[in-house]
Order: structure tokens, then C-alpha cells, then sequence
């Protein structure tokens, strides 16, 4: 029987030509089809990431994803009907940032509508781009599950949870005081503030009487604007008297009455410092504890709003400056220093954040801490230390969670006031998706008042409360009661370790409170991918590699190695390029091989293991039971390391190096036809198995290996069977068979230390060792003479009283007659 010119593998491996051929493959037979209908099979469902639409995928994007391919994968073949959808995460700064970029403009030069069919373009086109890179990287996702979350449909279910929630009691609208981006003009979420190290000028001012007053210590002179006391350490001897005055603020003139709190760090500065409203956490606690007055001296754009025409409408930083060279001329300061910093920023835009106080809509996530805490305790963390950081995040937050932002391109907040008794209304659930800023109220007269004038919510949704609810989105909520018995939680969550405190714990608190249970069983965390250079990859540091490039290069299946081997889950790992080269030439060599054993193996074979097979054969067989040990175990436990490591290890060294050099005699002409037939039973049954173990970490090359094995059919080795797991493993044929070959990689030492060729004949090779040994070797004379090249071999029993072979030492000692 002779392969068919189409299955044949060509000459050489040929990444692009294989990889693109076999996507084309499963797509045209949808093998990742998750089939809804299917009760025969359990099912595995993955609350995959909706990434940003940024247009950029790069290599750690494409380890995230890898990671979740290598489960779903794995899962498949393990007889699980995979649910692996796609969505995109649309909304919010990041998308408007681009739009704003791209078109130079700003989200307020255009009409609202138009600003988001931008918005909606521009994201339409950058996923496109990233679908790509994800097909091409092998990623096994099943598209007819594929959401956007700008769709109306999505809209509906993110409006509609958050009416539930309402209805329940967690959310609420106030005046509080929140993080804020001048830049963006939006409330953020302290998820989204980064703390910078940042070097900065400590100015020391002074207020009062020039010769009696106090000295404060401020980087932000611009706040004395807005500042409405001033705060002391109780215990602070210099201050005693002074506690409980007031005393005139410099160029602004308001009085700031002087407080004493414990939280003042007598050592900062000259130990009395600003409370102005607001410059820091501190401060918004400092104001309601002293109820101290509010002056907004910061408008939603950064700059001063104070009466006086000298600073009305700077720029903070502007501001700073002037007010500086003012008390410098004035000489209210007489000295500065520079001092390191810890500025909170935007993670959008870098800019300092700002603390502003304006109605928002929050989520009353504080109450939920102690349930989040105790939830996070029981799911299966992978790697377990990222558990800590959920529990860490939730217990450290000291705000609820704002979720409404003044931005245009996201989900409307389904409400209406009356603009008499500012009551709020709500939509009949069966109305949604509504949009408040074009819409009319539902109402027309306020329940409450009687009134009949009412005003749409101007403000949006935080894209996290799009984003927190795809594991019950995915799972059919609330449409498919069936579905979502099945599908929720899910059973995997896989994230990078950057989005632990944001995605993992946004998801946790929203389903504990529309749920009342957490929306996943386990989570899969990535660590980051460093540059080239071993800082974290950026593209301002130009260490940045787009996974495209990458698999042009040297193919996907070599970049999913790469994924694969590059370090244990959830640390973060390099990128080198020489990795992925690496995996190249394994795939190259486990080409050739393929080559080699189909050129061999081309006449029908038993499919049952033979009987009596040699101890060669034995072993090679011992040993590939171990590695389906071994690679199930790892993937059970999401160690992706160890599963390739082991595949190579195996296919390079145990199949290549050692089996394939110590039979390649016995596929000779004129060989006893039996033995022909164990030695080439051996050689698919190895080349199969290692195509199956290989089948979710490199897709592509498997499914090549695998179609030599099933002419005719059109299954793909991602719907196969895994390999069966073994309870007992052959452990005394692994270490015969290791003794013997051992011993054969030592006489070809020797053998080539007399300067003599692998492929010259000797006359003679001698060997001596123990007693229990010698039925073996003898058992195994052919291989070792034809393997060396030898016409004959004597054995020799080593002395027992006086024996050079005492453990540990390989258990003989070989001489070589040429
Ligand atoms: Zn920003
Ligand atoms: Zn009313």
C-alpha cells in the first residue's frame, strides 16, 4: 500500500505550507463546533478574555491564548464538548483614546452619534485584524459563539444586569468623591489608577503672619486653592498651641482651621501639612471625619476654577508655576527640595489622576468583600500565589466600585430623572437595550411627584460591567435556563496576572451578586512575557514582537512551543528568539523522523500490540507509556512545561536517538518477517501516540503526522481519543532496556576513541558484568552486534569477591577488538 501523493509529507518541513493548509482544514469541517444539543458528552467550558480591540496582537497576548488553547484542546480529545467562545471587549477609554488618536480630534468635536459609527468602525477593523492573528496562531476558538459587546444584543444583557442589581439594593447614585482622569474627563476605577515612582519638588510654604505662621511642606501648591485646613500629629510638640486656630491660606485668602491627627507623619516636610479638597484619599477622609468645607478649585479638565483671574482656567501644572513664583517673590517660600514620589495615574494615558467629586453610579462592592474573600479561598488557583493578589485587592479597596464614566462609546446607564423631585426611573426590562441620552422615559408622569419633565442619564458604563458578566453571558443568561445549568460557572477562567484585581475579582463580585456564586471553578493565570531585552515588552521600548512576525518566522506551532516551554504557569517569561528556533528544529526533526518511520512502515500492520516482542521493543513501548503518563498528568494540571519538555525529550533522545539507531538493522531486507512486523509496530505505535501528546500544544504538525494513519477517513486528531493513561508502567523493561542501550552508547565511545567510524565493522566487542546481567546481553546479542558492527561478542562474569562493578557504575565494562 503506498500513501497517496496528497497525504504525503513533503520533503522538508515547511511551516507556512502545513499551517495554512490544515486551518483551512478544520474550518472547512468545523471541528470546534461546540454542539449545544450534544448530552452524551460532559461538558468543558471556558470563560475566555474579551480582549480590547486594539488591532495588536503580540506574543503575550498570543501566550494567554495559547495557554487556553492548549485546554481546550487537551479537553476535546478528553471527550469533553469544549465551549470556547470569542468575544470582544469594545467599549470604553482605550477605544476612544484610539478614535481620538487616529482622527485627531477629541471625543466633544464631533456629534455624539458620529463620534461612536467612529468608534464602532475603527473597532470593527481592529478585530478583524486580531481574528487573524488568532487564526493564524492555530487558536481553536469556535466563532459562531463570537460576541461584541457594542452589539444591541450585548447592550440588552449588560442593562439588564445591571437593573437587577439595582432592583437588589447594590447599587446607588452620589456625590462622592473619585479618581479622575483630566485628561479622558471620566471617573476611573482604582483598578485603573497606576501608581508611578515619580521625582517631584516638595515646596515649602508659608501661611499666615509672615513671622508667626506655620511652614507646610506641599508638592501641589496649586491645591492651596482648595485647601481647607491644615493637619498635625497630636503628639507633635512644635504644634501644641496651635491646634485648633485658624489661619490664613497665602494668595487665596480662605481660612484653614488647624486639626491634630494621628495619621500626620510628624518626619514629612516640617510635620504640618495641607487637607485641601480633594488632593488624596487622605484628605476625602479628613473631610468628612472634621467636616471641613468642599471647594471644587479643579474643573473635570484639570484646570483651576477660582475667582481669581491671575490662575481661573490654568492647567494644574501651569498653575503650579505661578503660584510658586508668586510666594517665592512674596518670600512665603524660602526653601524646596526634591523628593520621590508615588503619583497615581491614568493606565490609559499616564496622566496624573485627580480626586473629583460629582454624582456617580457605584456598586456597593464593599459589602461583598467578605463573601469575595471567602470565595477566592475555595476555587483552584493556577498557580496557587495568585489567589493572594484576588484577596489582597478585594480587602485593600476602601471605595465602592464607580461604574459610571463620562465617555460616549460604551453602554448607556438605563435611567431617567425627574427633574423635579430627582427621583430615578428605571425601563420595563422588555424595553432593552434603551439609550437614555435619546430616548424618552418611560414614564409620563414621575410616580413619586406627580412631575412630568424628565432628564436621560447622560453618563455611560464602565466597560468592566460589560466585560464582569461574560461568564454568564457565554453560559446562555438568562435565555437558556438549560445551557446556563450546564455551562455556568465556567469551568475554567484563564487571564494574565496583569487583570487579576480588575477581570477575575469584577467577575466575582457581579456574579456573587446576581448569583450568589462565583462564575468560575478554576483559574488558569499567565505570567507577562518580557522583551528580548528583559524589561516588560512595550512598544516604546521597542523590545515589542508582534505574534504575526513571529509566526512568519518560524510558524505557529513553534511559537506555541515557545508558549508551551517558555516557564511554569503563571510566571512571567522571556522572549527569545532562539526558543522559538528551537522549536523549529524539533519540529524539523520530528518531520524527518515521520518520514522515516512511514517510509518503513508502508504494509498493513497488526493492530494489536504483537506477542513477545524484544526487550527493544519492550522498552520503547515502557517508555511511551510513561510519557502519556507523564503529558496527561501535566495538562491536568496546566503545567505546559513539563508536557513539552517531555514530548521532546522523548521524541529527540528515547524514539530518534536510541530506538530508531538500535533497529534500523532489523527493517533490512530478508528479515524474519515477524520481527519486521514488531519493530515497525512499535514505530507507528510511538509516531501516533507522539502525534496525539502533541496534538494541543503544536495543532498543525499533529494533524499532518496524523492523517498518515487514517487514508480514507476525515477525522482530525482534534476529535480523536487522548492516549489512555496506564495504571502500570513495564519499569523492568525501561531499565533493561536503558541498561543495554547504555551499554551500546559506550561501546561506540570506545569505538570511535580508536578513531574507528560508527559504520566500520570490529571483530570483536568483550564485555564484563554481573552475573544477573549476562542472560540479558546474551538475550540481546544481535542487537548489540548489529548495532556496533561486530562479528562477535564474548561475555565474561566480573569477579563476585573482588567486583569493579559495584553499584553505582553501569553494570559492565566493554572492550572493543578491532
Ligand atoms: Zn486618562
Ligand atoms: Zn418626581
Amino acid at each position: 500500500m503506498r500513501s497517496s501523493p496528497d497525504y504525503a509529507l513533503s520533503k522538508s518541513y515547511d511551516p507556512a505550507a502545513q499551517e495554512s493548509k490544515w486551518q483551512e482544514y478544520w474550518r472547512r469541517q468545523d471541528v470546534y463546533r461546540f454542539d449545544a444539543q450534544d448530552t452524551s458528552r460532559k461538558t468543558y467550558s471556558i470563560d475566555t478574555p474579551p480582549p480590547y480591540p486594539s488591532g495588536d496582537f503580540h506574543v503575550g497576548n498570543a501566550l494567554n491564548w495559547c495557554y487556553i488553547d492548549f485546554v481546550a484542546r487537551y479537553k476535546r480529545m478528553r471527550g469533553f464538548n469544549v465551549h470556547f467562545p470569542q468575544g470582544w471587549d469594545c467599549h470604553g477609554l482605550p477605544t476612544e483614546v484610539r478614535v481620538e488618536q487616529t482622527f485627531k480630534i477629541r471625543k466633544n468635536d464631533v456629534p455624539p452619534e458620529q463620534f461612536v459609527e467612529m468608534c464602532r468602525k475603527l473597532t470593527g477593523e481592529y478585530i478583524a485584524k486580531m481574528k487573524q492573528s488568532m487564526n493564524l496562531l492555530g487558536i481553536s476558538s469556535d466563532w459562531a459563539l463570537e460576541y461584541k459587546t457594542m452589539d444591541s444584543s450585548y447592550y440588552r444583557l449588560t442593562q439588564l444586569s445591571f437593573l437587577e442589581l439595582y432592583k437588589s439594593g447594590y447599587l446607588y447614585r452620589g456625590e462622592h468623591p473619585v479618581n479622575w482622569c483630566p485628561r479622558d474627563e471620566t471617573a476611573i476605577a482604582e483598578a485603573e489608577v497606576v501608581y508611578q515612582e515619580r521625582k517631584g519638588t516638595l515646596y515649602y510654604m508659608r501661611f499666615g503672619d509672615p513671622n508667626e505662621g506655620i511652614e507646610i511642606a506641599s508638592t501641589r501648591p496649586e491645591l492651596l486653592a482648595a485647601c481647607v485646613g491644615i493637619a498635625v500629629n497630636p503628639k507633635d510638640d512644635k504644634y501644641k498651641t496651635a491646634v485648633g486656630k485658624t489661619i490664613t491660606v497665602p494668595i487665596f485668602g480662605q481660612k484653614a482651621r488647624i486639626i491634630s491627627d494621628d495619621e500626620v507623619d510628624p518626619r514629612y516636610g516640617t510635620g504640618a501639612v495641607m487637607i485641601c479638597t480633594f488632593g488624596d484619599k487622605t484628605d476625602v477622609r479628613w473631610q468628612k471625619k472634621y467636616h471641613l468645607p468642599i471647594i471644587k478649585a479643579l474643573t473635570e479638565n484639570g484646570r483651576l476654577s477660582v475667582d481669581d483671574s491671575r490662575f481661573k482656567g490654568l492647567k494644574a501644572e501651569e498653575a503650579r508655576k505661578k503660584i510658586v513664583a508668586e510666594l517665592q517673590g512674596t518670600g512665603l517660600i524660602n526653601k524646596t527640595e526634591t523628593t520621590q514620589q508615588n503619583i497615581g495615574t491614568c493606565w490609559r494615558c499616564q496622566t496624573p489622576i485627580e480626586i473629583i467629586s460629582r454624582p456617580q453610579w457605584f456598586m456597593k462592592t464593599r459589602d461583598l468583600t467578605q463573601k469575595v474573600v471567602e470565595q477566592a479561598g475555595k476555587l483552584d488557583w493556577v498557580p496557587p500565589f495568585a489567589k493572594q493578589r484576588l484577596i489582597d485587592w478585594a480587602e485593600s479597596l476602601d471605595w465602592d466600585w464607580v461604574i459610571s464614566r463620562q465617555r460616549i462609546f460604551a453602554t448607556p446607564i438605563p435611567v431617567w430623572y425627574c427633574t423635579k423631585c430627582e427621583s430615578t426611573i428605571i425601563p420595563d426590562e422588555r424595553d432593552l437595550p434603551v439609550d437614555p441620552r435619546k430616548d424618552k422615559a418611560p414614564e409620563n408622569t414621575c410616580p413619586k411627584c406627580g412631575g412630568r419633565e424628565f432628564q436621560g442619564e447622560r453618563d455611560v458604563l464602565d466597560t468592566w460591567m460589560d466585560s464582569s458578566i461574560t461568564a454568564a453571558i457565554h453560559a446562555g443568561w438568562p435565555s437558556r435556563p438549560d445551557l446556563f445549568k450546564q455551562l455556568f460557572p465556567a469551568d475554567l477562567q484563564p487571564n494574565g496576572l496583569d487583570i487579576v484585581r480588575t477581570w477575575d475579582y469584577y467577575l466575582l463580585v457581579r456574579s456573587l451578586a446576581l448569583f450568589g456564586t462565583a462564575p468560575y471553578k478554576a483559574l488558569l493565570i499567565n505570567g507577562m512575557v518580557k522583551g528580548t531585552d528583559g524589561r516588560m515588552m512595550h512598544k516604546s521600548y521597542g523590545n515589542y514582537v508582534e505574534a504575526d512576525e513571529a509566526v512568519k518566522k518560524v510558524g505557529a506551532d513553534a511559537l506555541r512551543q515557545w508558549a508551551a516551554a517558555g516557564g511554569s504557569t503563571g510566571y512571567d517569561i522571556p522572549f527569545r528568539w532562539n526558543q522559538l528556533e528551537y522549536g523549529k528544529k524539533f519540529l524539523t526533526k520530528l518531520w524527518n523522523v515521520t518520514r522515516f518511520i512511514l517510509a518503513n512502515t508502508k504494509d498493513p500492520l497488526p493492530s494489536k500490540e504483537p506477542t513477545n516482542l524484544p526487550l527493544i521493543d519492550r522498552w520503547l513501548l515502557a517508555n511511551l507509556q510513561t510519557l502519556t503518563n507523564d503529558v496527561s498528568e501535566a495538562f491536568e494540571t496546566f503545567q505546559f512545561n513539563t508536557a513539552i519538555e517531555a514530548i521532546r525529550q522523548f521524541t529527540w533522545h528515547s524514539l530518534a536517538d536510541d530506538y530508531l539507531e538500535a533497529i534500523k538493522y532489523r527493517l533490512l531486507p530478508g528479515r524474519d518477517p515477524a520481527d519486521l512486523k514488531a519493530t515497525q509496530y512499535c514505530l507507528k505505535e510511538a509516531l501516533l501516540t507522539v502525534g496525539k501528546l502533541l496534538a494541543p500544544i503544536c495543532p498543525h504538525i499533529s494533524e499532518a503526522i496524523y492523517h498518515q494513519f487514517s487514508l480514507g477517513k476525515t477525522g482530525s486528531v482534534h476529535q480523536e481519543n487522548w492516549p489512555q493513561p496506564h495504571e502500570t508502567v513495564d519499569d523492568a523493561s525501561i531499565r533493561d532496556g536503558r541498561l543495554l542501550l547504555d551499554l551500546i552508547a559506550d561501546a561506540r565511545r570506545k569505538k570511535s576513541s580508536k578513531g574507528l567510524s560508527l559504520g566500520s565493522n570490529i571483530k570483536k566487542i568483550v564485555i564484563t558484568t554481573r552475573a544477573e546481567f549476562l542472560h540479558l546481553l546474551k538475550e540481546n546479542e544481535e542487537t548489540i552486534l548489529r548495532t556496533l558492527k561486530a562479528y562477535s561478542m564474548d561475555l565474561e562474569r566480573s569477579p563476585s569477591s573482588s567486583n569493579p562493578l559495584k553499584e553505582p557504575g553501569p553494570g559492565f565494562k566493554v572492550e572493543i577488538h578491532a
